[in-house]
This record gives C-alpha cells, sequence and structure tokens, in this order.
C-alpha cells in the first residue's frame, strides 16, 4: 500500500483564500500520489508535494514566503526517510528555488544541517535552481501576521516512510532566526517503525515542547490522533498555536490544531478519492 497526507500551514484562512488553499493542497497532493502510484519511493514522493507547495505563493514556503524584520525571504526545510534515519536540512537560505530539493540532497551526505551562504554554495554545487533573493517575492506580497509552514508525510510501497516540511518562517522575525520546521524531533521526524509526523506554528514553542519527539514517543497506531492532540495540549498551555500531521507505519492518518484553520489532503491506495479539508471541524462534519 501507499499513503500520502500534507499541511499547508497552522493559520487563519479567510473566505477568500479558501479555494486557493484547497486546491494547492489538492495539485500537491496529485504530484505526491503520481509518484507513489509509479511505485517511486516516500522521498520523491516528498520532494515533489512539497516542491509544487513550495511554488505557490499561496502558502509560506518558497516563492511566497514570509518577509523576515529586513524584508528579506529566507527558509527553512528539511526531509527525513525512517529507515536509516537520515536527514537532510537547510536553514537561513536565501535565493534557492526549493528548500526542499537542497534539504533532500542533503540526504546523501554525513552532515545534516546547513545555513545560509554555505546552504546555498550546497545548492549551487548540486545543480539546484537558484534565483535571485527578490525573485521569491510575488509582485502583490503582503504581511499576513500568521503562521505557514508545509509539511508532507508519504509511505511508499515498500514500506519506507519519509517526512518534510518548508517554511519561511514567521513575518518579521529576526534575521538568521530558525524555528522548529528544520530541526528533528521538533516540526518533523520519521521512523519506519513508527510512523511520521509533521507541525507548523508557533516555531519557539514547538522547538522548547520538542513536539514531534512527543508524538514519535506516543504515538498509538490505533489511534494516532491522540498523540497530536497531547502534544498540541503542550503548546497550548504556552498559548501558542500548532497544527500536526501523521502517518503510522501502517499508513493510518491522524491530523489535528488549534490554530483556526489547517489545510490538510491526504490520501491513500485505499481511498480511491483524495480529501482536502480547511480545518478539522469540516472533515467532522
Ligand atoms: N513553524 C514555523 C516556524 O516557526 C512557522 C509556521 O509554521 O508558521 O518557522
Amino acid at each position: 500500500m501507499w499513503a500520502i497526507i500534507l499541511h499547508g500551514g497552522a493559520k487563519d484562512i479567510e473566505a477568500e483564500e479558501a479555494d486557493a488553499n484547497r486546491e494547492g493542497c489538492l495539485i500537491a497532493l496529485a504530484a505526491g500520489r503520481a509518484v507513489l502510484e509509479r511505485g517511486g519511493s516516500a522521498v520523491d514522493a516528498v520532494e515533489a508535494a512539497v516542491r509544487q507547495l513550495e511554488a505557490d505563493p499561496t502558502f509560506n514556503a518558497g516563492y511566497g514566503s514570509a518577509l523576515n524584520a529586513d524584508g528579506e525571504v529566507e527558509m527553512c526545510s528539511a526531509i527525513m526517510e525512517g529507515a536509516e534515519f537520515k536527514i537532510g536540512g537547510v536553514t537561513v537560505i536565501m535565493g534557492v528555488r526549493h528548500p526542499i530539493s537542497v534539504a533532500k540532497a542533503m540526504l546523501e551526505e554525513d552532515t545534516i544541517m546547513l545555513a545560509g551562504d554555505g546552504a546555498r554554495r550546497f545548492a549551487a554545487q548540486m545543480g539546484l535552481e537558484l534565483c535571485d533573493p527578490a525573485e521569491l517575492v510575488p509582485p502583490e506580497q503582503k504581511a499576513t501576521g500568521t503562521h505557514d509552514t508545509v509539511g508532507c508525510i508519504a509511505l511508499d510501497e515498500t514500506g519506507l516512510i519519509a517526512v518534510g516540511t518548508s517554511t519561511g518562517g514567521l513575518d518579521g522575525a529576526r534575521p538568521g532566526r530558525v524555528g522548529d520546521s528544520p530541526q528533528a524531533g521538533c516540526g518533523f521526524y520519521a521512523d519506519n517503525a513508527v510512523g511520521a509526523v509533521a507541525f507548523s506554528g508557533d516555531g519557539e514553542e514547538i522547538a522548547r515542547k520538542m513536539l514531534a519527539a512527543r508524538v514519535m514517543h506516543a504515538l498509538d497506531p490505533d489511534d494516532p490522533e491522540r498523540a497530536i492532540g497531547e502534544a498540541i495540549g503542550h503548546v497550548a498551555e504556552l498559548e501558542a498555536e500548532a497544527g500536526g500531521i501523521v502517518l503510522t507505519a501502517d499508513g493510518r492518518f491522524g491530523w489535528l490544531h488549534n490554530s483556526r484553520e489547517f489545510a490538510v489532503a491526504y490520501q491513500s491506495s485505499a481511498h480511491a478519492e483524495p480529501r482536502v479539508y480547511l480545518s478539522k471541524q469540516e472533515e467532522r462534519r
């Protein structure tokens, strides 16, 4: 079997943004699903899905990322696979089109994370797409003041689980700031024996409370959502917001959020139709 779940960020989605969020998630899901259907790897499926989200200015990742206090785009991204626990991460990277592809290239390195100029130089050495940092800012870019990070988890037919995150971080953040999204055990984690998880939300609080690690330790294959709910409870105590997706080793989905909205799409070989929701409440209706 194969399965894939992704999210477009823990945030407020206004009525006029609803269609763009739904469609953007479905397009990304289709890209990831296509890889899995043809027998491709979970790592490639995650990369394919996240690249679509990065290319869509609806989401705060890649093109259309949040601007830091200097008005610049600094991005973070990571990818992890659950067989050998390989991790690739880039942080405070500027002037690359697809941070997730740079993170994926890092999977083959001993180093698990590169920052700033070193990360961009690595991208250049790998022949990945560079750009002028200003090209990542759409003409009508506006500060939203809400969260957004994208994330995706895939399980392929060999049983490999992979997770990826990509973000432009928080609007107006101090230049050089690193949130939870590129940090294993905080914004994401994957282990083939257990499953995988990805978070979005207030990165400092998610990192302080190591949300991904908590979920991995508490994940009940029969009730995957409970571990997410408990983890979110830890940031809610700090009056912070988060949303998380989880996929168990046997392909069960779970997701929850305490942000107002959290766009999520998922599909597996057991369900012919993709599902997309802007909030948990909508899924429960
Ligand atoms: N967690 C991300 C960060 O702190 C932002 C977000 O998900 O909104 O960089």
